[in-house]
């Protein structure tokens, strides 16, 4: 039983036009505002990867990223909405780039990808992360933090092209380009594998994308890896306080966990809230994430 090829990824989640109207109602007093900011997050600095010995910065740090972040507040509580437009692009035909791959037609991609958001969104949203901030302006305030995902055909924040290979394909070269590999090129562009057994796409076990989404916000990647010399993550958070991570079983540490749990996989997003509060006025002294 095929589904209708008509895909409609123009509708976008209420979410988003909610917090858009509060944009347009905001009014002044009882630190009632909404900022909002879609495109480039720049790199924090903050994030520093660490070479294979676990303790040498390996000159990596958190990457830029793209997307849209709304910091949200009224008189009671805030919100701060983390939204991706992704665009899919159909490269399953390109022999030529991806040796392995095998042809899906456009309405199967359509139909695949459309489980992506949803895993992502599950995965991301499954921790409930808050972030408690002090400012200048409205003193001590919680935001409760919300991923959307959703996929567009037209101004997308990232372009993934996916492929279809089995498994990790038979010419998995170093920089994983003609093999299965699903990675994220910062700040806009990725190519994922239909074909990983991992993939929500296909109903596997959701551990694939909801860890690139880890990428799309500028995450690092906290596992061993000999040949490109890394292997554990130190944090800085708004704070000050710091954390020093090895190998690890959590979302960024392998690919066997699909929920987002450690307070760290919030850090950039606890920074381009301080940024966008920075950017209209406010003067952030303090940022805990719960
Ligand atoms: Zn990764």
């Amino acid at each position: 039983m095929c589904k209708t090829s008509t895909s409609n990824y123009s509708a976008g989640p209420e979410d988003i036009t909610r917090v858009r109207n509060l944009t347009t109602n905001a009014t002044t007093g009882c630190c009632t505002y909404t900022y909002r900011k879609s495109g480039r997050f720049g790199s924090t600095g903050k994030i520093q990867q660490l070479k294979a010995d676990g303790a040498t910065p390996n000159g990596q740090n958190d990457s830029p990223w793209t997307g849209e972040v709304v910091i949200a507040s009224d008189c009671d509580k805030g919100t701060v909405t983390v939204s991706h437009n992704v665009k899919a692009v159909n490269k399953t035909s390109d022999t030529t780039s991806y040796p392995d791959t095998v042809a899906v037609t456009d309405a199967d991609l359509t139909t695949k990808v459309a489980k992506i958001p949803p895993a992502i969104e599950r995965a991301w949203n499954s921790r409930a992360y808050k972030l408690k901030i002090t400012d200048n302006k409205c003193g001590e305030r919680l935001f409760e933090v919300k991923f959307v995902v959703r996929m567009v055909d037209s101004r997308p924040h990232y372009t993934i092209n996916f492929v279809n290979v089995a498994g990790m394909g038979t010419s998995n070269d170093v920089a994983g380009v003609t093999s299965g590999r699903s990675y994220i090129l910062p700040p806009d562009r990725g190519k994922f594998n239909l074909g990983d057994s991992r993939s929500a796409s296909d109903d596997g076990d959701e551990c694939l994308e909801p860890h690139e989404f880890g990428h799309m916000i500028g995450l690092k990647d906290e596992y061993l890896d000999i040949p490109h010399d890394r292997g554990g993550v130190k944090y800085e958070f708004p704070d000050k306080t710091t954390e020093t991570v090895a190998v690890n079983g959590e979302l960024m540490g392998s690919m066997s966990n699909k929920t987002p749990q450690p307070t760290r996989y919030c850090v950039t997003i606890a920074y381009a809230a301080i940024a966008l509060l920075e950017a209209n006025g406010h003067t952030v002294t303090d940022c805990v994430i719960l």
